[in-house]
């Protein structure tokens, strides 16, 4: 693997806490999310204290250490929020689609938000380097690149559109998404999977009740009763000295990929 690519995986990590401060100096997650409500905005976000302070970016980031985009301090949002890739129902806050299109750690160099200035440096796959964000009036900030060796001139947001989480753009998670939330419910409740849950494989408990089953029987697998005769029929001869496969054998292994073909199907 190429050592750029091998860079870029290691230091991308959506995990559930922040790496302990000590081992990675990281101060906590970052998340930016191109969403579509009425208008397209960035939202991004820093986990701070608990929660996701956050800035709605019209233009999005940039790399470009000469641009500086305007960016609005709006309200914190719950850590749930924080891998959201989905749909958010039309007529509730926030209403349209979002992909996560940058998320990592970052590190907080000075200042914070009292302060009115922060200086950070994301671990993303889109944001490196360092920035920063300052008050200018009221909710109004200001976001920039600095020059530094991870600046690059006329770099825009909307030339890089596809979700870190999926690959996929907006248009393609809002046609087919996976999940919604709803802005109307507590943080807990409101990621609704569109997708079935998937199935679990069999347990080895399950795959030895298949081998006691005599040539005739019901296999209890995937919350069902599996009735099959001839379990030990030949499907398919022996060949350069290997077991043949039998009936037996073909559907231990259809439930063995079960879990992971079905939902390709
Ligand atoms: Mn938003």
């Amino acid at each position: 693997m190429p050592l750029e690519e091998y860079r870029r995986k290691r230091d991308f990590a959506i995990t559930p806490e922040p790496a302990p401060a000590e081992l990675t100096g990281a101060t906590g997650r970052f998340v930016v999310q191109r969403h579509r409500a009425r208008r397209l905005h960035y939202d991004f976000r820093l986990e701070i204290e608990g929660v996701l302070v956050s800035w709605a970016v019209p233009k999005g980031p940039t790399l470009d250490p000469g641009v500086r985009r305007a960016a609005f301090h709006v309200e914190d949002h719950p850590l749930e929020y924080y891998d959201f890739e989905g749909v958010i129902p039309k007529g509730e806050y926030g209403g349209g689609d979002v992909i996560v299109w940058d998320a990592g750690t970052y590190d907080l160099h000075k200042g914070g938000v009292d302060s009115g200035e922060l200086h950070i440096e994301p671990f993303g796959q889109k944001l490196r380097g360092r920035f920063v964000i300052v008050r200018t009036r009221g909710d109004e900030w200001l976001l920039m690149h600095k020059h530094d060796e991870w600046a690059v001139e006329g770099w825009d947001a909307e030339d890089h559109p596809q979700s870190v989480l999926s690959g996929r753009t907006n248009d393609e998670v809002k046609a087919d998404p996976d999940r919604l939330w709803r802005s109307d419910l507590p943080a807990a409740e409101a990621s609704v999977e569109l997708r079935p849950p998937p199935v679990p494989p069999p347990s080895d408990d399950e795959l030895a009740a298949l081998d006691e089953l005599r040539s005739a029987g019901t296999w209890e697998i995937f919350g069902r009763s599996l009735r099959v005769t001839n379990f030990d029929k030949v499907l398919f001869p022996a060949r350069d000295g290997e077991k043949p496969v039998t009936k037996r054998e073909l559907i231990r292994y259809a439930a063995c990929v079960a879990p992971i073909l079905l939902p390709y199907l």
